[in-house]
């Protein structure tokens, strides 16, 4: 996660149709290689005239944006954030289980038995999260983080900002962009949330969340 200048595409974790029938092959064709890539671009060519930021990291562009000359602050925070949250979204997806019923999605992995007790039910944790994700005016972001002081937070972004300014730790995060969801479910922002937890790959939210403790 520490790659620095010039950022390049990583492939996808799994095939671009891996994820159907929740989310569809055009859909993440065009997320990673068109959308994502262009993301990546722009920052390179920013960045291509201040070889003295070249060596910061993704992170470090977000959370010392500030720090940045003032002529490029908004473009790096605009583009180091699509690639930040479009890298986080893709790697935490993955195939759906046909072998796992879609009622038993989840609420058996472990990570989710401490949803359960932190928010009573993991249903709870789910009505929850996906009321922040609705709740996103126009294009952005719902997310689980974590605080300085070890609590976990929900909270949404807007456009293409991140939690890392803010000392928050992403643990889980929906893109409810509309190009996210569009060609699979039109408008349909709540039921594109609900097919979508189908494709959490909770493995890596554990391990992104046990990192953080
Ligand atoms: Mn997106």
């Amino acid at each position: 996660m520490s790659d620095t200048y010039p950022f390049t595409l990583k492939p996808l974790p799994y095939a671009y149709n891996a994820l159907e029938p929740y989310i569809g092959t055009e859909t993440m064709i065009i997320h990673h290689t068109k959308l994502l890539q262009n993301y990546i671009n722009r920052l390179n060519g920013i960045l291509k005239d201040y070889p003295a930021y070249q060596n910061w990291t993704l992170e470090e562009l977000l959370i010392n944006n500030n720090k940045l000359p003032k002529a490029i602050r908004i473009d790096v925070h605009r583009n180091a954030g699509g690639v930040f949250n479009h890298n986080f979204f893709f790697n935490e997806m993955k195939p759906h289980s046909p072998t796992v019923r879609r009622a038993n999605n989840n609420p058996n992995h472990i990570f989710c038995d401490f949803l359960n007790e932190v928010f009573t039910s993991f249903q709870n944790f789910k009505e929850i999260f996906s009321h922040f994700a609705m709740s996103v005016f126009g294009s952005g972001y719902a997310w689980l983080v974590m605080t300085e002081d070890h609590l976990l937070k929900f909270m949404t972004t807007a456009n293409q900002d991140t939690p890392l300014p803010s000392k928050l730790q992403p643990i889980l995060m929906i893109d409810v962009w509309e190009h996210a969801y569009f060609l699979d479910y039109k408008s349909d922002r709540a039921r594109y949330i609900e097919e979508w937890f189908n494709v959490i790959n909770w493995d890596k939210i554990e391990e992104i969340y046990m990192r953080l403790i």
